[in-house]
C-alpha cells in the first residue's frame, strides 16, 4: 500500500477516496475514526490517510489529488435576508432558503 493523502479533515480524505474511487482507483482509509480516542493517544498517529492498493496507480492518483488539493475552497458567506451564518459549499441557506448572492 502506499500513503497518497493525509489530513486532519476526515471529510476531505473521505473525498480524496471518493475522487479516487470513482476513476477506478482501489483504496484504503486508515484512522479513519481516530477522532474517537483523539487526546489517548499522540496526535501524529491519529491523522487520517488514504492509501491506494496498487502501487502502479499512484503516479495517476497523485495527479487526481493535486488538482483536487487546488480547488479553492469556497468561504462561509451570510445570508442577505435573515443574516444566518452558511457554510461555503451549500448554496443556500439552511435557514430561510434563500440562494447565495452571485
Ligand atoms: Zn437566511
Amino acid at each position: 500500500m502506499i500513503k497518497v493523502y493525509e489530513s486532519f479533515n476526515i471529510s476531505q480524505v473521505g473525498q480524496a477516496e471518493s475522487l479516487l474511487n470513482s476513476e477506478g482507483i482501489e483504496t484504503f482509509i486508515r484512522n479513519e475514526f481516530a477522532s474517537s480516542v483523539m487526546g489517548e493517544v499522540p496526535f501524529v498517529e491519529v491523522c487520517p490517510q488514504l492509501f491506494i492498493l496498487n502501487a502502479a496507480e499512484e503516479e495517476r492518483a497523485r495527479e487526481l489529488l493535486a488538482s483536487f488539493e487546488n480547488q479553492p475552497t469556497q468561504a462561509d458567506w451570510q445570508c442577505g435576508q435573515c443574516g444566518s451564518e452558511v457554510d461555503g459549499p451549500f448554496g443556500q441557506c439552511w435557514s430561510c432558503g434563500q440562494l447565495r448572492p452571485a
